[in-house]
């Protein structure tokens, strides 16, 4: 079993927990990030297909997002527009489509060739080799004498400051912390939604993108599902071929077949979908390193960014950091990296601190 002492312990290896650890690490600074999955980039995931990547967490990011923009520049990672051009797809009900001019879904967005969970990889290849423990849920922190003890399924670490870089509603579900949060906050965290946790994305890869040929943009609205709101996910130059839908479910609904998103895409495109390489359905509700059990009930979005977010709790030595606690672009990776940002700031202060206390070494 692991025991060892860092100056701070971050608890998740998503966008915000690496951003902090690399910021930290910057600073000089003893860090280690204890990842639950077998993997790092919690809602950032690119699994490999046919040519190249796709994505089945966050897909875009925005001109005005100058964090994961500097971190996309110093990385070097080959970039593309998000593909707009043609005609959209509207489904009234499961017996109608329709095709209308031009693509009211086309929103100008940047996309990375290699996917956005390279974002995280990149952050993680910057960390010391033993900075990340993968395959290890924390199951407590407990805080006593300026000092927090973080309980592991392997094992206990202690650490000046703790960085919660999970959803708040999900930390409060599955770490017990002690002294017992204060209750206003312990019930803003529990109340929080998870940024499309309760979301179910369906990619599908194809050989080659045909609805372009058709004039089509591979977007698509439908009122009858199970996708909702459907876009290209194809990479630059339409390779690997693809198209992506956010289902939009009931409560507690099933997760859908591949056979109905299939269905769904041969409705919209034309017989030539019916044939795909490779189809995902991920449902972010079912990821329990995502969203609480309640998440489809969590639903009041003001909370996002909420003041004590911004506060650090159990004596100024814990903090919080997923993009839901960010005050800048709550919800997009960008949120993720701000509400980092302002953790490190906070522990950063303390650090020096207590580094400045006579006596301290
Ligand atoms: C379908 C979908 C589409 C999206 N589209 C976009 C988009 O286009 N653009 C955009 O900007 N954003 C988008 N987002 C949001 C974006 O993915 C998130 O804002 C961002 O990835 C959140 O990062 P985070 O570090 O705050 O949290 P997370 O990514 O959730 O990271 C938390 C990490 O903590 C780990 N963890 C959880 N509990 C524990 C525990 N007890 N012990 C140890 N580890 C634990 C998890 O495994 C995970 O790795 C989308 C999200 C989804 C799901």
């Amino acid at each position: 079993m692991n025991s060892r002492d860092v100056d701070v312990l971050i608890i998740g290896a998503g966008a915000s927990g690496l951003y902090a650890a690399a910021l930290l690490q910057d600073s000089g600074y003893d860090v280690v990030v204890i990842e639950a999955r077998h993997r790092v980039g919690g809602r950032l995931l690119s699994p490999t297909v046919d040519t190249g990547r796709v994505d089945l967490g966050a897909t875009w990011y925005w001109a005005n997002e100058p964090r994961i923009g500097s971190l996309i520049t110093s990385a070097g990672l080959p970039t593309f527009p998000q593909h707009t051009v043609g005609d959209m797809m509207f489904q009234p009900d499961s017996a109608n489509t329709q095709r209308l001019d031009g693509n009211q879904l086309g929103t100008p967005a940047g996309r990375l060739a290699s996917g956005m969970q390279s974002l995280p990889e990149v952050l993680n290849a910057q960390l010391a080799s033993d900075s990340v423990v993968l395959d290890t849920e924390v199951t407590s922190v407990r805080v006593a004498n300026n000092l927090v003890t973080v309980g592991s399924t392997a094992g206990t670490w202690t650490a000046q400051n703790v960085v919660v870089a999970t959803p708040p509603s999900l930390a409060m579900s599955r770490i017990t912390f002690e002294p017992a949060i204060d209750d206003l906050v312990a019930g803003l965290a529990r109340a929080t939604p998870v940024w499309m946790g309760s979301t179910v994305k369906a990619v599908a890869v194809f050989d080659h993108a045909f609805w372009r040929e058709d004039g089509l943009a591979g977007s698509a609205y439908s009122y009858s599902g199970p996708m909702r709101e459907i876009h290209d996910m194809s990479g630059p130059d339409g390779s690997p071929a693809a198209i992506f839908g956010f289902c939009g479910l009931p409560v507690g609904a099933d997760t859908p077949t591949e056979d109905e998103i299939v269905a769904q895409l041969v409705a919209l495109f034309g017989e030539r979908a019916a044939t795909p390489i490779e189809v995902f359905v991920m449902d972010w509700r079912r990821e329990a390193f995502t969203s609480p059990p309640n998440v489809e009930q969590l639903t009041n979005y003001q909370t996002y960014g909420h003041p004590d977010f911004q506060k650090p709790f159990l004596g100024g030595r814990v903090h919080w950091a997923s993009t839901e606690t960010s005050t800048i672009a709550p919800g997009h990776i960008e949120g993720a990296f701000a509400a980092a940002e302002r953790a490190v700031n906070a522990i950063l202060a303390n650090l020096h601190a207590d580094n400045s206390t006579p006596g301290a070494p």
